[in-house]
């Protein structure tokens, strides 16, 4: 393998086929309730995010379904209970305690994965979440994006570089992996800045990278500017391009936990190639071969976790 693919991290870890449930605890965002902002990053489609987006159902319901559909449909004897939708430590301490306390039920579940903003955690919520790591796989992912404060400030995500820096470091104090969201194609980035992405974030205490295209999901701001014409999307040659380019100047021993993100069906309007997902991973596999490269090749971080 040319990189480190998060099936082989789990497989090495758990020696199972381990599945990751997206859950919905129906937290909201600050960027959305109007503490930031009430218009979210202009690429945000609330209704978008996962399989439960949308609906109120109790959590218990969520895993206990999850599980059922994907021990039938993969086989899968392990799970990670992934909390997905909007900012997940988007609330008080007790709060999280109790929501995240919900997977103690399930015996199959191994992993605790929170995705959140960088500018929603503390020391006092890393605490809480350190306490899983005696029994569960603990990661926070954190939408980090790109390093460039212009691209952050274009896209309303209402925090800097600097914040999730922070927040890394912080995470990484505690003994809690984490792990970054990366968008490539971002409007105003050229390769350089995209690199220079990567290589910020090979240089910082960072566990896995999970990497997003650039996609424009119905009824949002960036799908106004798409249909004005002021964005470019990468086409999928341009994308298995950059996207090559980037984990060669990651560390080898960040996971990458996702090659192209998924939009939920029905709420994607571009590009179309993204939607034949396999086909774009087994095209950067290709490329990475005849390219003779791989993950870490033009890497020059030595921080290792
Ligand atoms: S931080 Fe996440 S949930 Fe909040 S508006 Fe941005 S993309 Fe949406």
């Amino acid at each position: 393998m040319r990189y480190y693919s998060f099936s082989s991290y789990l497989r090495n870890k758990f020696n199972c086929r381990v599945h990751r449930l997206s859950l919905n605890a129906g937290f909201t965002c600050p960027n959305r309730d109007g503490t930031l902002s009430s218009e979210g990053c202009i690429y945000c489609n609330e209704k978008g995010f996962s399989r439960f987006a949308g609906q109120a159902l109790p959590l218990e319901e969520q895993i206990e379904s999850s599980i059922r559909f994907a021990g039938k449909r993969y086989g899968a004897q392990r799970f990670i209970a992934y909390f997905q939708n909007a900012t997940n430590t988007y609330a008080s301490v007790d709060k999280l305690r109790e929501t995240y306390d919900v997977i103690k039920g399930f015996p199959a579940i191994a992993g605790l994965f929170i995705s959140t903003r960088p500018d929603c955690i503390d020391d006092e919520k890393l605490d809480l979440i350190a306490s899983y790591t005696g029994d569960y796989e603990v990661w926070v992912e954190y939408g980090l994006q790109t390093v460039h404060d212009r691209t952050l400030t274009l896209l309303n995500r209402k925090h800097n570089f600097a914040q999730t820096v922070d927040a890394i470091n912080r995470t990484a104090a505690k003994n809690i992996k984490a792990g970054v969201h990366v968008i490539l194609g971002l409007p105003g980035e050229s390769a350089a800045d995209m690199l220079e992405t990567a290589g910020a974030i090979a240089a910082l205490p960072v566990s896995g990278v999970k990497f997003h295209v650039l996609h424009v999901l119905k009824d949002t701001p960036l799908e106004n500017m798409f249909k004005a014409g002021r964005i470019k999307l990468l086409d999928m040659a341009e994308y298995i391009d950059i996207i090559c380019r980037f984990l060669e100047h990651l560390r080898d021993d960040q996971v990458v936990l996702r090659l192209v993100s998924d939009a939920r069906s029905g709420f994607l309007a571009a590009p179309e190639w993204q939607k034949d997902k396999h086909k774009v991973i087994r095209a950067i596999e290709m490329r990475l071969e005849k390219l003779d490269t791989f993950q870490g090749k033009a890497c020059k971080a030595v921080q290792r976790i």
